[in-house]
């Protein structure tokens, strides 16, 4: 049974990337930062002030060991125990992680032993346990505001015209670091739907920043449309099955109540 089961999970890797998953993590990534890099030439932006966050969710540890020799040096989990867990693994890795995608109040003591940045937040008691829990670790914990773009019932993120009360209200935790604002736009393979959210993202942050200097930067772009979020403005893309191929869970695993239909990879 033990040969087995080790021989499926090795099927598995195998299958997702390939038979030198070192060579195919180098190239894949070599790939999106070209066209990170195009997306920046067409809008005359440069490709330095744009980050490529890779999104980690269902890698397993040793292809993140990896990832990192292939040149990767922040991961972003979407599951606090799996991030927990792959942390422990390689805290000998000097790569920074990141919780990105909704938290349950109950998880937010664990991010204060590995995480820096949290893309997510919607939420002032959210927001009040990361304070304690980060200031009682002497660490401080970068933010992306959420903002449901979409209007869709089923995302999580505060509705735009709650955006700047909140801002007001996250002002006082003192080992919070605003950073910017984060979206997930409608699943579309149509760019012309998802665009909207974009830029609706972007024009919100303009107006929040004449209030709040530190919210800067707009983490919004995925595998299906990152290259749109960039030429929209987008500070921070988050991809992962451009990186790391298509996932064995479904994105509905992740995005509970989406009707996901995600579009094929390029
Ligand atoms: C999984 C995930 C991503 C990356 O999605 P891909 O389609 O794999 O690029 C980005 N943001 C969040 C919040 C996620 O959960």
């Amino acid at each position: 049974m033990q040969v087995e089961r080790h021989d499926t999970a090795a099927e598995a890797i195998r299958l997702r990337f390939g038979d030198d998953p070192l060579d195919t993590l180098r190239q894949r990534l070599a790939r999106v930062n070209d066209r990170i890099a195009a997306a920046c030439r067409r809008v005359g932006r440069d490709p330095a002030d744009v980050r490529l966050l890779p999104i980690t969710k269902t890698v397993p540890a040793e292809i993140l060991r990896l990832a990192h020799q292939a040149g990767m040096s922040a991961f972003g989990e979407n599951k606090v125990q799996e991030a927990v867990a792959k942390h422990a693994v390689l805290s000998d890795l000097p790569v920074s992680w990141s919780v990105v995608g909704h938290l349950q109040t109950n998880k937010a003591r664990f991010l204060s032993g590995f995480a820096s940045e949290f893309h997510a937040l919607d939420s002032l008691r959210l927001a009040d346990l990361l304070d304690r829990f980060f200031g009682a670790a002497g660490r401080t914990l970068d933010i992306y505001v959420q903002v449901n773009t979409s209007g869709e019932q089923s995302k999580y993120g505060l509705p735009p015209a709650d955006l700047l009360p909140f801002l007001d209200g996250l002002a006082r935790f003192r080992s919070l670091r605003p950073r910017g604002l984060m979206t997930l736009a409608v699943l579309h393979p149509d760019l012309a739907r998802v665009r909207p959210c974009f830029a609706l993202l972007r024009s919100l942050r303009d107006r929040a920043r004449a209030h709040h200097p530190g919210i800067a930067e707009l983490s919004m772009g995925m595998s299906g449309d990152f290259e749109a979020a960039i030429e929209e403005g987008a500070d921070v893309v988050r991809v992962g099955r451009s990186l790391f191929g298509e996932r064995p869970t479904p994105a509905g695993h992740y995005w509970p109540g989406e009707p996901v239909e995600l579009g094929p990879l390029q």
